[in-house]
């Protein structure tokens, strides 16, 4: 059975509710769902992040009881940019009583690139694949900065300019070349119990293969002893949840784990597979 450790609702950018979200999750047959809304903290005032968090909570609250017996239901939160504003972010961390808090980054302030990586136009001829190069190198850097400086469950989405710069952009990518920084971050994680998401949202191509780098991601997580693998859609709408597990999971067994993760009031719960 899987459990979808990630995934938004209206209480952030995505399409539909927690009711639909999880409505959608029991039509695919899984066995759990965590709502993990953005806490976006460079729009904290914009966005009412601590207003529409305590929101997303209630909805999930309200769905796990609505669910039970059909569908485990629980309360997470998606911490994107936490160096961009620690107090703030502190400030929704506060509100306790998530069951998974997730670490993300999305913003890469420095070098001239001001936008969030899903709001860069990479198919800009000006951007060279160096310039590329330069960028997903600094985002790993932030992102092992941004690992140290708070408690989280999961690492979520550890290659995810990726997703953008090769995924939608069709640029080429081997963010394998900073195996070394990676490396760094993996370590970090699998010292303090923390999970590493493996992110299923264009996981696969369209030749059916795995994308990213996920499987040497994998591999390298292995051999430096980690464990604790979640599953996350990220989806933002209710058709995508839980898309790709089949071959995520496919992937995951071929790299020698035979089990996944959820969180549960913060504590990691292990499904076999
Ligand atoms: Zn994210
Ligand atoms: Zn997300």
């Amino acid at each position: 059975m899987f459990f979808d450790c990630h995934t938004h609702t209206v209480n952030s950018d995505g399409k539909n509710t927690v009711w639909d979200m999880c409505n959608s999750a029991v039509n695919k047959g899984i066995s759990g769902i965590t709502i993990t809304d953005h806490a976006t903290i460079n729009f904290y005032k914009d966005h009412d992040t601590f207003n529409r968090i305590k929101q997303s909570i209630a909805d999930t609250i309200e769905a796990k009881e609505n669910f039970r017996g059909k569908l485990k239901v629980l309360k997470g939160i998606e911490l994107g940019e936490y160096t961009y504003a620690p107090k703030k972010a502190d400030e929704v961390l506060s509100l306790g009583c998530f069951d998974a808090v997730l670490c993300s980054v999305h913003l890469v302030p420095k070098a001239g690139w001001s936008l969030a990586y899903n709001r860069i136009d990479f198919s800009d001829p000006s951007i060279s694949d160096s310039d590329i190069n330069e960028y997903i190198k600094l985002y790993f850097d932030l992102l092992s900065e941004t690992v140290d400086c708070f408690d989280f469950d999961i690492l979520a989405h550890i290659q995810c300019p990726a997703r953008y710069i090769t995924g939608k952009f069709c640029r080429k990518t081997n963010v394998m070349l900073f195996e070394e920084k990676i490396g760094e971050i993996l370590e970090k994680i699998i010292k303090r119990n923390i999970a590493l998401e493996i992110n299923t949202a264009r996981l696969c191509s369209d030749f059916g293969n795995i994308n990213f780098q996920t499987e040497e991601i994998l591999k390298l997580y292995k051999l430096l002893g980690g464990k604790m693998i979640t599953l996350g859609s990220d989806a933002h709408i209710e058709s995508s949840v839980a898309c790709n597990f089949s071959e995520a999971s496919a992937l995951i067994k071929k790299c020698g784990f035979n089990s996944l993760y959820y969180f549960e009031n913060r504590q990691p719960r292990e499904i076999l597979m």
